[in-house]
């Protein structure tokens, strides 16, 4: 995920371009670049950081005159955040440059043939290898850029939205989108480029949302051509009038950046798994682990170090790696695993979940675990960050940026990560059989669609929440592999409601908690369909019959729950293991409705803050 900008007109570009990056940094901010068309030769200056960084290193090294630009705000995926790797990268010959959001899955191959026909490479990027790509169909087939840029197109396996030109031709700038978002602004004689509206806003209201596998040639003083990427067919451009606000555009038309997360879920864990899991061809590619297979393979057993949100995902891994990869799991509160002298072999694999990667007592449980002698992996959302460099090896979560203190697409896309690690473990280690791991692969290849199923309960989920906004405590409560989905959900609704609330594993109510519950206290109870059902509908009884209020998650079609419960909300059917991934989804979305109706500041809820890199 980044932001990317683009001018093409008869005004200066830089200025808008300027402005436009930063109104785009919400999306990525490690690194940002800039390359304008002078009337001579292309002026291109990046560097690691935010864009007043750029804007700094601009003034004492390039000129900034020209009315063709292209500008990049970066959140790194292939290849740490430095001055190199930032957008735009040149071709090899100097006459084109590019920006990029979006992850190319089969650069490597790309890059090696790249390389066996001569080409050289400055960054560690996949983006690289897409510009030089273009070069050497736009030399060989001796064709326009927007032909080459089509035909590349049809080669690369991934997301997209790209912007290119040519200093050759600088009247017109090509782009193209599959996955990621990119919109035209039409204006007067003029055209703008950007990843959302909130750029080009002020100079027009007219806009052109490129659909997936769509290229547009967009050329100054003419017009705009819009084809198929596949088949070439012509597009009829459909512009369309913004009603927005610039607010409003930043979070995609959703109130807060919590409620936009929460929907990108089903893109999140795609783009996640992008490259990593191949479902048809039964494989899962995952460099950090296949460098590493015999540490995992040997480990006694695996820690996990981890706070907050990120230690709920750790113990949904527990359940995962132990019931898939038969290891034992210890799942640990970094703060508490740093101070108390913690047994730690040699042939332990350490596990650390951060979403920053800059949580201190996290990173403070990483050195200790190194300090002892043990292997340790990370996995992190934010590229090039503390944890991803402290450790061994590890995995991102290419989530995006998450700038909603509460964490949601975070979890989701953690779980991910870690699933498929557990799944490559188990293959190595031989304690699945083939059809269930072909089976899991399949059904993780589907979780996109199925959250995508579970967000359509959102208005109904809304009208529970206006039921329960004014509770006192909550309960929640699952079993299994949905244990630490209730204590997720309970720390959700606490983070910003200020609502209390605890989660519970749901048969250990009536050692305690059962005490609370009276006809006044709402139970949240995670009662899918597969998985220990019957011992959770006979705790859901012992609930009623202490007049307790229940809302259940239950599995599509679902009759024992619905009758018992005072409501019930359906999530899509899945495997038990994955079913944390969609059952998650309603708690999310109840938490924050209930905070939006009692009018608390979702996205900046009252002394918490993003990244905890305090102790
Ligand atoms: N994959 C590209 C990179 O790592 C683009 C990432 C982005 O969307 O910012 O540089």
């Amino acid at each position: 995920m980044c932001g990317i900008v683009g001018y093409i007109g008869h005004r200066e570009a830089y200025p808008i371009i300027i402005k436009g990056l930063k109104r785009l940094e919400y999306r990525g901010y490690d690194s940002a670049g800039i390359a304008l068309y002078d009337g001579a030769d292309i002026k291109l200056s990046k560097t690691k950081g935010k864009v007043d960084d750029l804007e700094k290193r601009i003034a004492s090294e390039i000129s900034t005159t020209g009315s063709l630009g292209i500008g990049h705000t970066r959140w790194a995926t292939h290849g740490i955040p430095n001055d190199i790797n930032s957008h735009p990268h040149y071709s090899n010959s100097g006459d084109l440059v590019i920006i990029h959001n979006g992850i190319i899955e089969n650069y490597e191959a790309l890059k090696k043939e790249l390389i066996q026909r001569g080409y050289s490479f400055k960054s560690d990027t996949d983006t690289e290898v897409l510009i030089n790509l273009i070069e050497d169909i736009k030399k060989n087939e001796n064709i326009k850029l927007g032909k080459a840029v089509q035909i590349a197109l049809n080669q690369v396996i991934g997301a997209y939205a790209i912007a290119v030109f040519d200093k050759n031709k600088p009247n017109e700038i090509v782009v193209a989108k599959l996955g990621s978002p990119l919109a035209i602004g039409v204006g007067e004689d003029e055209f703008f480029i950007a990843s959302d509206a909130s750029p080009f806003i002020e100079y027009t209201k007219n806009a052109i949302y490129l659909e997936d596998e769509e290229i547009a040639v967009i050329r100054r003083h003419k017009d705009i051509k819009i084809r198929k990427i596949q088949d070439d067919s012509l597009v009829n451009p459909y512009v369309q009038e913004l009603q927005m606000n610039l607010e409003e555009i930043e979070k995609g038309g959703y109130d807060h950046f919590m409620l936009k997360e929460i929907y990108e879920q089903p893109h999140a864990i795609k783009d996640t798994y992008r490259g990593r899991l191949l479902a048809n061809k039964g494989i899962i590619k995952m460099a950090g682990i296949d460098d590493n297979i015999e540490k995992f393979q040997n480990a006694s057993r695996i820690i996990v170090v981890a706070c907050g949100t990120s230690w709920h995902a750790g113990l949904v891994a527990e359940y995962i790696f132990e019931d898939l990869a038969r290891i034992p799991v210890e799942v640990e509160y970094a703060s508490e695993f740093r101070y108390r002298n913690p047994v730690i072999h040699e042939n332990d694999v350490v596990i650390a979940i951060s979403q920053s990667g800059e949580t201190a007592d996290t990173l403070a449980a990483i050195k200790l675990a190194k300090s002892k002698g043990a292997f340790v992996f990370g996995v992190c959302n934010v590229v090039g960050s503390t944890i991803a460099r402290e450790t061994h090896a590890g995995a991102y979560t290419h989530a995006g940026p998450e700038i909603g203190v509460a964490s949601t697409k975070a979890f989701t896309t953690q779980i991910t990560v870690l699933t498929l690690i557990a799944l490559k473990l188990a293959k190595a280690k031989g304690t699945i059989s083939n059809e269930d791991y072909r089976l899991h692969l399949n059904e993780l290849a589907l979780i996109p669609e199925k959250v995508l199923e579970a967000l359509k309960h959102d208005e109904h989920i809304k009208h529970i929440a206006s039921i329960y906004k004014d509770a006192k405590n909550c309960l929640y409560l699952g079993r299994g592999f949905n244990f630490p989905v209730a204590l997720e959900g309970a720390l959700k609704l606490k983070e910003i409601s200020y609502i209390h609330a605890e989660g519970y594993p749901a048969a250990e109510m009536k050692h305690g908690p059962i005490a609370l519950i009276d006809e006044n206290m709402p139970i949240i109870v995670i009662a899918p369909k597969k998985g220990h059902y019957e011992k959770v509908v006979s705790n859901i009884e012992e609930i009623k019959a202490r007049q307790g209020k229940i809302i259940a998650v239950v599995t599509k079609g679902d009759t024992s729950v619905t009758n018992l419960a005072d409501h019930t909300i359906e999530v899509p059917e899945t495997l038990e293991s994955l079913s944390p991934l969609v059952t998650t989804i309603p708690l999310q979305l109840l938490s924050y409705h209930i905070a939006v109706m009692l009018e608390k500041n979702v996205d900046q809820p009252r002394n918490l803050a993003k990244s905890v890199t305090v102790e």
